[in-house]
Protein backbone atom coordinates (compact mmCIF):
# COMPACT_ATOMS: atom_id res chain seq x y z
CA UNK A 1 0.00 0.00 0.00
CA UNK A 2 1.23 3.55 -1.12
CA UNK A 3 0.74 6.05 1.36
CA UNK A 4 0.40 8.77 -1.28
CA UNK A 5 -0.09 8.86 -5.18
CA UNK A 6 0.39 11.88 -6.89
CA UNK A 7 -1.82 11.87 -10.81
CA UNK A 8 0.14 14.82 -13.06
CA UNK A 9 3.96 15.80 -13.33
CA UNK A 10 3.43 19.10 -14.07
CA UNK A 11 3.82 22.39 -12.02
CA UNK A 12 1.21 21.49 -9.40
CA UNK A 13 1.78 17.57 -9.03
CA UNK A 14 5.85 18.40 -8.86
CA UNK A 15 5.12 20.73 -6.10
CA UNK A 16 3.13 18.59 -4.12
CA UNK A 17 5.64 15.62 -4.64
CA UNK A 18 8.81 18.00 -3.28
CA UNK A 19 6.34 19.03 0.55
CA UNK A 20 5.46 14.94 0.46
CA UNK A 21 8.90 13.99 -0.13
CA UNK A 22 10.16 16.19 2.49
CA UNK A 23 7.48 15.27 4.49
CA UNK A 24 8.52 11.50 4.69
CA UNK A 25 5.62 10.45 2.84
CA UNK A 26 8.15 8.41 0.32
CA UNK A 27 5.13 9.23 -2.59
CA UNK A 28 4.57 7.59 -5.67
CA UNK A 29 3.94 10.01 -9.06
CA UNK A 30 2.46 8.87 -12.13
CA UNK A 31 2.95 11.36 -15.23
CA UNK A 32 1.62 10.37 -19.07
CA UNK A 33 4.00 13.05 -20.55
CA UNK A 34 3.67 17.18 -20.80
CA UNK A 35 0.49 18.97 -19.81
CA UNK A 36 -0.18 22.64 -20.73
CA UNK A 37 3.12 23.25 -20.61
CA UNK A 38 4.18 21.98 -23.80
CA UNK A 39 2.27 24.51 -25.83
CA UNK A 40 3.93 27.53 -23.07
CA UNK A 41 6.58 28.47 -25.85
CA UNK A 42 7.94 31.10 -23.18
CA UNK A 43 7.26 31.53 -19.19
CA UNK A 44 8.80 34.93 -18.08
CA UNK A 45 6.26 35.81 -14.82
CA UNK A 46 7.27 32.90 -12.53
CA UNK A 47 9.47 33.76 -9.35
CA UNK A 48 13.28 33.30 -10.17
CA UNK A 49 13.32 33.05 -13.66
CA UNK A 50 15.81 36.05 -14.95
CA UNK A 51 15.70 35.06 -18.46
CA UNK A 52 12.75 33.04 -19.75
CA UNK A 53 11.95 29.61 -19.98
CA UNK A 54 10.29 27.68 -22.91
CA UNK A 55 7.81 24.92 -21.08
CA UNK A 56 8.85 21.91 -22.42
CA UNK A 57 12.26 22.94 -20.06
CA UNK A 58 10.04 23.86 -16.95
CA UNK A 59 8.62 20.69 -17.24
CA UNK A 60 11.58 18.85 -17.53
CA UNK A 61 13.26 20.67 -14.74
CA UNK A 62 10.59 19.96 -12.51
CA UNK A 63 10.94 16.19 -13.10
CA UNK A 64 14.59 16.37 -12.34
CA UNK A 65 14.03 18.27 -8.84
CA UNK A 66 11.45 15.47 -7.94
CA UNK A 67 13.76 13.07 -9.02
CA UNK A 68 16.17 14.37 -6.96
CA UNK A 69 14.65 14.38 -4.30
CA UNK A 70 14.13 10.48 -4.24
CA UNK A 71 10.31 10.94 -5.93
CA UNK A 72 9.40 7.64 -7.53
CA UNK A 73 7.99 8.64 -11.26
CA UNK A 74 5.74 5.57 -12.92
CA UNK A 75 5.08 6.72 -16.71
CA UNK A 76 1.65 5.55 -16.96
CA UNK A 77 -1.75 6.20 -17.88
CA UNK A 78 -4.10 6.64 -15.20
CA UNK A 79 -6.97 4.62 -16.59
CA UNK A 80 -9.33 5.25 -13.76
CA UNK A 81 -9.75 5.26 -9.57
CA UNK A 82 -11.69 3.52 -7.49
CA UNK A 83 -11.64 2.16 -3.75
CA UNK A 84 -13.48 2.81 -0.82
CA UNK A 85 -11.75 4.24 3.09
CA UNK A 86 -8.51 3.80 0.32
CA UNK A 87 -8.09 4.85 -3.28
CA UNK A 88 -6.86 2.26 -5.87
CA UNK A 89 -5.44 3.63 -9.02
CA UNK A 90 -5.79 1.80 -12.41
CA UNK A 91 -3.03 2.56 -14.84
CA UNK A 92 -1.66 0.97 -18.55
CA UNK A 93 0.92 -0.31 -15.98
CA UNK A 94 -1.54 -2.03 -13.13
CA UNK A 95 -3.30 -0.98 -10.44
CA UNK A 96 -1.75 0.94 -7.22
CA UNK A 97 -3.41 1.18 -4.01
CA UNK A 98 -3.16 4.07 -1.80
CA UNK A 99 -4.11 5.72 1.53
CA UNK A 100 -4.32 9.19 0.11
CA UNK A 101 -4.24 10.68 -3.75
CA UNK A 102 -3.71 14.06 -5.13
CA UNK A 103 -4.94 14.52 -8.48
CA UNK A 104 -3.06 17.48 -10.49
CA UNK A 105 -4.10 16.31 -13.95
CA UNK A 106 -4.20 20.05 -15.21
CA UNK A 107 -7.18 21.60 -17.09
CA UNK A 108 -10.36 20.03 -18.25
CA UNK A 109 -10.86 18.02 -21.51
CA UNK A 110 -12.67 19.60 -24.13
CA UNK A 111 -15.59 17.55 -25.64
CA UNK A 112 -16.00 16.79 -28.87
CA UNK A 113 -17.73 18.32 -31.90
CA UNK A 114 -20.25 15.57 -32.86
CA UNK A 115 -23.55 17.79 -32.95
CA UNK A 116 -25.80 16.14 -30.47
CA UNK A 117 -22.93 15.25 -27.49
CA UNK A 118 -23.79 18.74 -25.65
CA UNK A 119 -27.72 18.17 -26.15
CA UNK A 120 -27.73 14.87 -24.85
CA UNK A 121 -25.51 15.28 -21.98
CA UNK A 122 -26.96 13.83 -18.66
CA UNK A 123 -29.54 11.98 -21.49
CA UNK A 124 -27.52 9.03 -22.24
CA UNK A 125 -24.60 10.73 -23.30
CA UNK A 126 -22.32 10.00 -19.91
CA UNK A 127 -18.17 11.39 -19.14
CA UNK A 128 -18.13 8.13 -15.92
CA UNK A 129 -19.00 4.46 -16.93
CA UNK A 130 -18.42 3.29 -13.50
CA UNK A 131 -20.89 6.08 -12.45
CA UNK A 132 -23.46 5.43 -15.19
CA UNK A 133 -23.40 1.95 -16.27
CA UNK A 134 -26.21 0.70 -14.47
CA UNK A 135 -28.83 2.79 -16.26
CA UNK A 136 -28.02 0.97 -18.69
CA UNK A 137 -28.01 -2.61 -17.44
CA UNK A 138 -29.24 -4.84 -20.49
CA UNK A 139 -29.15 -2.05 -23.22
CA UNK A 140 -26.37 -1.39 -26.20
CA UNK A 141 -24.22 1.20 -25.56
CA UNK A 142 -20.94 2.77 -27.58
CA UNK A 143 -17.60 4.48 -25.86
CA UNK A 144 -16.35 7.39 -27.97
CA UNK A 145 -12.96 7.16 -28.04
CA UNK A 146 -9.64 5.35 -29.41
CA UNK A 147 -7.12 4.80 -26.71
CA UNK A 148 -6.88 2.76 -23.57
CA UNK A 149 -8.98 5.17 -21.43
CA UNK A 150 -12.12 4.18 -24.26
CA UNK A 151 -10.71 0.59 -23.67
CA UNK A 152 -10.99 0.45 -19.46
CA UNK A 153 -14.82 2.62 -20.17
CA UNK A 154 -15.94 -0.03 -22.08
CA UNK A 155 -14.70 -3.48 -19.86
CA UNK A 156 -15.99 -1.36 -16.94
CA UNK A 157 -19.60 -1.49 -18.89
CA UNK A 158 -19.57 -5.15 -20.81
CA UNK A 159 -20.73 -6.98 -17.68
CA UNK A 160 -23.82 -4.73 -17.31
CA UNK A 161 -25.05 -3.86 -20.61
CA UNK A 162 -26.49 -6.22 -23.19
CA UNK A 163 -23.74 -5.18 -25.88
CA UNK A 164 -20.91 -2.19 -25.90
CA UNK A 165 -18.87 -0.78 -29.00
CA UNK A 166 -15.99 1.57 -29.13
CA UNK A 167 -16.36 4.29 -31.93
CA UNK A 168 -13.27 5.97 -32.48
CA UNK A 169 -14.53 8.44 -34.88
CA UNK A 170 -12.53 7.69 -37.92
CA UNK A 171 -9.01 7.71 -35.37
CA UNK A 172 -7.15 4.91 -35.65
CA UNK A 173 -7.24 2.16 -32.57
CA UNK A 174 -4.66 2.61 -30.35
CA UNK A 175 -5.20 0.41 -27.30
CA UNK A 176 -1.84 -0.87 -25.71
CA UNK A 177 -3.07 -4.48 -25.34
CA UNK A 178 -5.17 -7.81 -26.92
CA UNK A 179 -9.28 -7.08 -25.67
CA UNK A 180 -12.36 -8.58 -27.00
CA UNK A 181 -14.66 -5.25 -27.77
CA UNK A 182 -16.09 -4.86 -30.62
CA UNK A 183 -14.72 -1.62 -32.48
CA UNK A 184 -15.92 0.36 -35.04
CA UNK A 185 -13.66 3.23 -36.96
CA UNK A 186 -16.43 5.11 -39.48
CA UNK A 187 -16.52 8.78 -38.54
CA UNK A 188 -19.43 10.18 -36.47
CA UNK A 189 -22.21 12.49 -37.98
CA UNK A 190 -23.94 13.04 -35.14
CA UNK A 191 -25.98 11.74 -31.84
CA UNK A 192 -29.59 11.19 -32.52
CA UNK A 193 -32.72 10.19 -30.37
CA UNK A 194 -36.20 11.64 -29.39
CA UNK A 195 -35.58 13.48 -25.77
CA UNK A 196 -32.96 11.07 -25.58
CA UNK A 197 -29.90 9.13 -27.28
CA UNK A 198 -31.20 6.41 -29.60
CA UNK A 199 -28.29 5.83 -31.50
CA UNK A 200 -25.32 7.09 -33.88
CA UNK A 201 -25.42 8.74 -37.46
CA UNK A 202 -22.47 7.97 -38.89
CA UNK A 203 -20.73 8.97 -42.14
CA UNK A 204 -21.60 7.10 -45.15
CA UNK A 205 -18.34 4.36 -46.15
CA UNK A 206 -18.32 5.22 -49.69
CA UNK A 207 -15.78 2.69 -50.62
CA UNK A 208 -18.03 -0.15 -48.68
CA UNK A 209 -21.27 1.26 -50.59
CA UNK A 210 -19.29 1.52 -54.19
CA UNK A 211 -18.23 -2.61 -53.71
CA UNK A 212 -22.45 -2.97 -53.37
CA UNK A 213 -21.79 -4.26 -49.59
CA UNK A 214 -25.02 -2.82 -46.88
CA UNK A 215 -23.18 -0.86 -44.46
CA UNK A 216 -25.66 0.25 -41.79
CA UNK A 217 -25.51 4.62 -41.51
CA UNK A 218 -27.49 4.05 -38.07
CA UNK A 219 -25.99 2.39 -35.18
CA UNK A 220 -28.67 1.70 -32.24
CA UNK A 221 -26.98 2.50 -28.66
CA UNK A 222 -28.89 3.74 -25.52
CA UNK A 223 -26.38 5.23 -24.02
CA UNK A 224 -23.11 7.40 -25.30
CA UNK A 225 -19.80 7.26 -23.03
CA UNK A 226 -17.31 9.78 -23.72
CA UNK A 227 -13.40 8.53 -23.27
CA UNK A 228 -11.23 10.36 -25.78
CA UNK A 229 -7.59 10.79 -24.82
CA UNK A 230 -6.24 9.44 -21.24
CA UNK A 231 -8.73 10.31 -18.15
CA UNK A 232 -8.77 13.95 -17.28
CA UNK A 233 -9.08 15.63 -13.70
CA UNK A 234 -13.24 15.41 -13.57
CA UNK A 235 -13.60 12.19 -14.72
CA UNK A 236 -11.54 10.87 -12.40
CA UNK A 237 -13.11 12.74 -9.42
CA UNK A 238 -16.91 11.56 -10.82
CA UNK A 239 -15.15 7.98 -10.89
CA UNK A 240 -14.59 9.07 -6.55
CA UNK A 241 -17.89 10.45 -6.13
CA UNK A 242 -16.01 13.84 -5.61
CA UNK A 243 -18.19 16.94 -6.24
CA UNK A 244 -17.30 19.58 -9.48
CA UNK A 245 -17.94 23.01 -9.34
CA UNK A 246 -20.88 24.47 -11.59
CA UNK A 247 -17.94 25.24 -14.36
CA UNK A 248 -16.65 21.43 -14.16
CA UNK A 249 -13.67 21.67 -12.11
CA UNK A 250 -12.83 19.54 -8.63
CA UNK A 251 -14.09 21.28 -5.93
CA UNK A 252 -11.85 21.84 -3.16
CA UNK A 253 -11.69 23.44 0.28
CA UNK A 254 -8.54 25.92 1.47
CA UNK A 255 -6.56 22.82 2.19
CA UNK A 256 -7.04 21.36 -1.29
CA UNK A 257 -8.96 18.67 -0.07
CA UNK A 258 -11.90 17.37 -2.56
CA UNK A 259 -15.85 16.79 -1.04
CA UNK A 260 -13.80 13.24 -0.35
CA UNK A 261 -11.73 12.32 2.38
CA UNK A 262 -8.13 11.42 1.54
CA UNK A 263 -8.51 12.72 -2.49
CA UNK A 264 -7.04 16.16 -2.53
CA UNK A 265 -6.44 18.14 -5.49
CA UNK A 266 -3.73 20.99 -7.22
CA UNK A 267 -3.90 23.07 -10.31
CA UNK A 268 -5.93 23.68 -13.58
CA UNK A 269 -7.78 21.05 -12.47
CA UNK A 270 -9.45 23.17 -9.65
CA UNK A 271 -10.31 26.01 -12.14
CA UNK A 272 -9.51 29.77 -11.32
CA UNK A 273 -6.24 31.20 -12.27
CA UNK A 274 -4.41 29.03 -14.53
CA UNK A 275 -0.89 29.97 -14.10
CA UNK A 276 1.96 27.76 -12.93
CA UNK A 277 2.11 30.50 -9.56
CA UNK A 278 -1.25 29.68 -8.62
CA UNK A 279 -0.43 25.28 -9.31
CA UNK A 280 2.78 25.32 -7.64
CA UNK A 281 1.10 27.10 -4.48
CA UNK A 282 -2.01 25.30 -4.58
CA UNK A 283 0.77 21.37 -5.17
CA UNK A 284 2.35 22.78 -2.20
CA UNK A 285 -0.76 22.77 0.32
CA UNK A 286 -2.03 19.97 -1.17
CA UNK A 287 1.47 18.07 -0.43
CA UNK A 288 1.34 19.13 3.21
CA UNK A 289 -2.69 18.51 3.48
CA UNK A 290 -2.28 15.26 2.33
CA UNK A 291 0.39 14.54 5.22
CA UNK A 292 -1.51 15.24 7.70
CA UNK A 293 -4.25 13.37 6.83
CA UNK A 294 -2.10 10.45 5.99
CA UNK A 295 -0.67 10.58 9.52
CA UNK A 296 -3.73 10.88 11.15
CA UNK A 297 -5.46 7.74 9.46
CA UNK A 298 -2.32 5.99 10.45
CA UNK A 299 -2.68 7.20 14.23
CA UNK A 300 0.51 9.11 14.49
C1 LIG B 1 0.01 28.22 -24.52
C2 LIG B 1 0.12 28.34 -23.02
C3 LIG B 1 0.95 29.31 -22.48
C4 LIG B 1 1.04 29.45 -21.10
N1 LIG B 1 1.86 30.43 -20.60
C5 LIG B 1 1.99 30.58 -19.25
C6 LIG B 1 2.85 31.59 -18.69
O1 LIG B 1 3.51 32.34 -19.41
N2 LIG B 1 2.91 31.68 -17.34
C7 LIG B 1 2.21 30.86 -16.51
O2 LIG B 1 2.34 30.99 -15.29
N3 LIG B 1 1.38 29.91 -17.02
C8 LIG B 1 1.24 29.75 -18.35
N4 LIG B 1 0.41 28.79 -18.86
C9 LIG B 1 -0.41 27.96 -17.94
C10 LIG B 1 0.39 26.83 -17.26
O3 LIG B 1 1.03 26.06 -18.24
C11 LIG B 1 -0.58 25.98 -16.44
O4 LIG B 1 -1.33 26.81 -15.57
C12 LIG B 1 0.19 24.96 -15.59
O5 LIG B 1 0.98 24.13 -16.42
C13 LIG B 1 -0.80 24.10 -14.81
O6 LIG B 1 -0.09 23.15 -14.10
P1 LIG B 1 -0.79 21.75 -13.65
O7 LIG B 1 0.25 21.02 -12.91
O8 LIG B 1 -2.08 22.05 -12.99
O9 LIG B 1 -1.18 20.99 -15.01
P2 LIG B 1 -0.31 20.57 -16.27
O10 LIG B 1 0.92 21.37 -16.41
O11 LIG B 1 -1.28 20.57 -17.41
O12 LIG B 1 0.16 19.07 -15.95
C14 LIG B 1 -0.74 18.01 -15.95
C15 LIG B 1 0.00 16.70 -15.73
O13 LIG B 1 -0.96 15.65 -15.55
C16 LIG B 1 -0.56 14.52 -16.30
N5 LIG B 1 -1.76 13.73 -16.62
C17 LIG B 1 -2.95 14.16 -17.11
N6 LIG B 1 -3.82 13.14 -17.24
C18 LIG B 1 -3.15 12.03 -16.82
C19 LIG B 1 -3.50 10.66 -16.71
N7 LIG B 1 -4.73 10.20 -17.06
N8 LIG B 1 -2.57 9.79 -16.26
C20 LIG B 1 -1.32 10.21 -15.89
N9 LIG B 1 -0.93 11.52 -15.95
C21 LIG B 1 -1.84 12.39 -16.41
C22 LIG B 1 0.12 15.09 -17.53
O14 LIG B 1 0.94 14.10 -18.09
C23 LIG B 1 0.90 16.25 -16.89
O15 LIG B 1 2.11 15.76 -16.36
C24 LIG B 1 0.30 28.60 -20.23
C25 LIG B 1 -0.52 27.61 -20.78
C26 LIG B 1 -0.60 27.48 -22.15
C27 LIG B 1 -1.49 26.40 -22.72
Amino acid sequence: MENLIIVGAGPAGISAALYAARGNLNPLLINSGIGALEKAEKIENYYGLEKPLSGQELFERGLEQAKALGVRVLDAQVLGMGGFDTFEVHTTEGTFEAISVILATGGKRKAPSIPGIREFEGRGVSYCAVCDAFFYRGKEVAVLGNGDFALHEAEELAPVVSGVTIYTDGEEPDFSREHSIAVNTMKIQAIEGEGHVEGLRLHSDMTAMEEGKNVPSFMPAAGVFVALGTAGSTEMARQMGAELTEKGNIKVDASMSSTIPGLFAAGDCTGGLLQVAKAVHEGAQAGISAGQYIRRKKGR
